[in-house]
C-alpha cells in the first residue's frame, strides 16, 4: 500500500509535523502490525524524528541547520542552494516507524517531521505500509 502525503511549506527552512497525517494512513490500512515506510523524493528536503511537545525544538533544529550550513557564494552548484542540498544529506530523505496495534510506535515526545530547507514550495512523501509477513 502506497500513500502520498502533501505538504506546503512556508519558510525555507521549516520543520512540520506530519505525525497525525501518517496516524490516519496507518489507521485507514487496517494493519495491525508491520513497518510504516517514509520517503521524500525531493534533493532539498528531508524526513526526521524528534520532539513534538515544544514548537521550540522544531524551530531550533531548522535555525541550527541553517547556522551550521549557511547560504554561501563559495558553493559550485550553479543554482545557489548547495546549503539545502547539504541539509538535506545532514538528515536524510527516509524513516522507518514500528506499527503495533495499529498504531506508530512513537515514544511519548516523538513526531515525524518533514523538513524544507528550500520553500516555501509544494512536496510530497512518500508512506508505504508493510503488514508483517
Ligand atoms: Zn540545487
Amino acid at each position: 500500500m502506497l500513500h502520498y502525503i502533501h505538504v506546503s511549506s512556508r519558510d525555507r527552512n521549516e520543520l512540520i509535523d506530519i505525525t497525525d497525517r501518517v496516524e490516519e494512513i496507518v489507521r485507514q490500512s487496517g494493519v495491525s502490525s508491520g513497518v510504516c515506510h517514509l520517503f521524500t523524493f525531493h534533493t532539498t528536503a528531508a524526513v526526521t524524528i524528534n520532539e513534538g511537545a515544544d514548537p521550540a525544538v522544531r524551530r531550533d533544529i531548522a535555525g541550527f541547520l541553517a547556522r551550521l550550513v549557511p547560504v554561501d557564494a563559495s558553493f559550485s552548484h550553479g543554482e545557489g542552494n548547495s546549503d539545502s542540498h547539504v541539509k538535506t544529506s545532514l538528515v536524510g530523505p527516509s524513516q522507518t516507524v514500528i506499527i503495533e496495534e495499529g498504531r506508530l510506535l512513537l515514544g511519548t515526545w516523538q513526531a515525524i517531521f518533514f523538513c524544507e530547507f528550500d520553500g516555501p514550495r509544494a512536496r510530497k512523501v512518500a508512506v508505504k505500509i508493510m503488514p508483517d509477513p
